[in-house]
């Protein structure tokens, strides 16, 4: 049901943008009208020719919009996967998120 897509450059921007808080509701940055309920989501992430499928990502997620808010824990321990991933010439791995 949540699956979208996110870049590690969208990561950043989240990150940068201060919109990212840890584990409790707070009022949705895109619509302004919902509020954030915790859940879980399916990340993607893209590097060169690396693919990433993370399932079961802990995230909080807008009830009215959707939108999806990954805490700067949660970013930090995906892009490191990531990295390692690349760095070990992965084509595509599908991982089990594990906090
Ligand atoms: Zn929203």
């Amino acid at each position: 049901m949540f699956s979208r897509n996110i870049q590690d450059k969208d990561v950043g921007r989240l990150l940068d943008s201060g919109q990212v808080q840890e584990n409790y509701n707070m009022k949705c940055a895109i619509c302004r009208n919902g509020q954030t309920v915790e859940g879980h989501i399916t990340v993607v992430l893209e590097r060169e020719q690396s693919t990433l499928v993370f399932k079961n990502v802990p995230a909080q997620i807008c009830e009215n919009c959707g939108e999806e808010y990954l805490s700067a824990d949660i970013n930090r321990k995906l892009l490191q996967k990531a990295e390692d991933a690349v760095y070990r010439g992965v084509d595509l791995e599908l991982l089990r998120f594990a906090a």
